[in-house]
């Protein structure tokens, strides 16, 4: 087992779906991913929150083991994100983003952070993601990346310029195709590829994950589920279980990486069954274990 670093977006969120309404709850895609991570090894969290983040949130990240010396409180307000989704729960619309306490943010790793193994640079500026890749001592042994729609028409340059640098893009299908300015996935899947990462992972929401892993693809339905409360969060519970089972195998072969993807479907499974982390709150590993192997009996083409 080794250890995973994380930098990205702590948040409180505000989001309306067909089902309900919750305003100013616990977000962002650091948050989401280092949760789902913590179930499968350990994790540390860099980022920044206003002197406004509510303790509760620090103590649920706390509790999982998450380690949060990273996570700075800086004077001002806390990052916020407010998003809506209609019946169509794959598209989010962002009705307003509030980088606050991020625009001045300027990461500083300690040693061991600098050393950690695995590294995600989650949906954050891609300026911060550089930052952040820069400081590593030694070439972590896999740097994967996440990233949306405001900093790909935002934030161009910075972007392809920091993926020239890592090994694993995690993206969804919408923002592929934006990225790649082709609106075809696979096309656009080696599109991606050709800017850097060797493997590319597309997340489809209900339609699942692809993976492009050097010249061979691969794909992951989504877990079938009657019950999607709020999507948000899903792609970074998905990055999470990914990358947390990469770490935890300390592997990065093909079929290390394709048992991922099943990790990450999982740990999204369980996100979308409510809003903000609450349903990965009550989770706990035999949830995991009885939900993979329920995935496992899905995908399965013989039977005994
Ligand atoms: P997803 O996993 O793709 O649903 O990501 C949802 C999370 O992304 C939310 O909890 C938001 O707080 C966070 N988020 C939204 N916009 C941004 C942004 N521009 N930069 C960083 N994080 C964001």
């Amino acid at each position: 087992m080794a250890d995973l670093l994380v930098v990205g977006s702590v948040a409180l969120d505000s989001v309306e779906t067909p089902f309900g309404k919750v305003q100013e709850v616990l977000g962002g895609s650091a948050t989401f991913f280092s949760y789902s991570a913590s179930f499968l090894t350990q994790v540390r969290l860099v980022a920044t929150v206003g002197q406004d983040f509510p303790e509760e949130h620090m103590k649920l990240l706390r509790d999982r083991g998450v380690d949060v010396r990273g996570l700075r409180v800086a004077s001002g307000k806390t990052f916020r994100w407010t998003g809506a989704y209609g019946y169509d729960l794959n598209e989010a619309k962002t009705l307003d983003t509030q980088l606050n306490v991020f625009a001045d943010f300027r990461p500083e790793l300690d040693d061991a952070q600098a050393r950690t193994p695995y590294l995600f640079l989650a949906n954050i500026d891609p300026e911060l993601q550089l930052a952040v890749l820069e400081q590593m001592r030694g070439r972590p042994k896999l740097v994967a990346l996440d990233t949306m729609n405001f900093w790909i028409r935002g934030k161009r340059d910075a972007l392809v310029r920091v993926l020239r640098e890592v090994d694993v893009v995690t993206i969804n299908d919408g923002e592929a195709r934006q990225l790649a300015d082709e609106p075809n996935l696979i096309k656009a899947a080696r599109k991606i590829a050709a800017l850097g990462p060797r493997t590319v992972v597309i997340k489809r929401g209900e339609y699942g994950a692809l993976l492009l892993d050097g010249d061979a693809f691969f794909v992951v339905p989504a877990f079938p589920l009657e019950s999607v409360f709020d999507p948000t969060g899903a792609g970074d519970t998905f990055a999470g279980g990914f990358m947390g089972y990469v770490a935890f195998r300390d592997r990065t072969d093909a079929a290390t990486l394709r048992r991922a993807m099943v990790y990450g479907s999982v740990m999204a499974s369980f996100t979308v069954e409510d809003f903000s982390l609450n349903r990965l709150a009550r989770l706990d590993t035999r949830d995991i274990d009885r939900r993979y192997k329920e995935f496992e009996d899905l995908i399965r083409l013989e039977r005994d």
